[in-house]
């Protein structure tokens, strides 16, 4: 995705309306300027950005920006299914529009040494988890389930400095 330049005043003059987005669930949403550029940001980190690297992304953009901007930018674009926040790394990822899939929660394996994310959408394994939780009497969450795990190349290189 191509970044719009720091003449976010321009937007105006678009007659295709870029503010409109579509959730995953299809209903659309209205990006007011700062919340539209956050997300472009966003789209420059496909493993995930911190609040600090959009801050500084967006400072050189918009000078003055502060943390609460983009805070207050980011829960906006959780609450409307936009992002996606990792818990366990306090990272923030695009949700992409899965058009006509089912949105079944994915698992996402999050590497607690390189904060290297891997989704897995395999309904054989997710499946059976979900089933557990429900039978434990808990709602998933659409966002995804998150498990912390050693990915193959930390665990390598955590093995081989033994
Ligand atoms: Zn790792």
């Amino acid at each position: 995705m191509k970044l719009r330049s720091a003449t976010t005043h321009r937007e105006t003059e678009n007659t295709h309306a870029p503010t409109q987005r579509k959730t995953r669930r299809g209903a659309a949403v209205s990006l007011t300027a700062t919340r539209q550029l956050v997300f472009e940001l966003l789209h420059k980190y496909p493993s995930g950005a911190k609040a600090y690297d959009l801050l500084n992304d967006l400072r050189a953009l918009k000078p003055n920006a502060s943390p609460p901007t983009v805070y207050r930018a980011l829960d906006f674009l959780v609450a409307n299914g936009l992002a996606r926040k990792i818990h366990c790394i306090s990272m923030f990822i695009v949700c992409h529009n899965d058009e006509g899939k089912q949105s079944i929660p994915k698992l996402l394996l999050v590497c607690p040494h390189c904060a290297g994310m891997r989704a897995i959408e395999d309904n054989q394994v997710l499946a059976p988890l979900i089933n557990a939780l429900i039978a434990q009497g808990y709602r998933p969450d659409h966002q995804g389930l998150e498990i912390g795990a050693v990915c193959p190349s930390c665990d390598k290189s955590l093995f081989s400095a033994r």
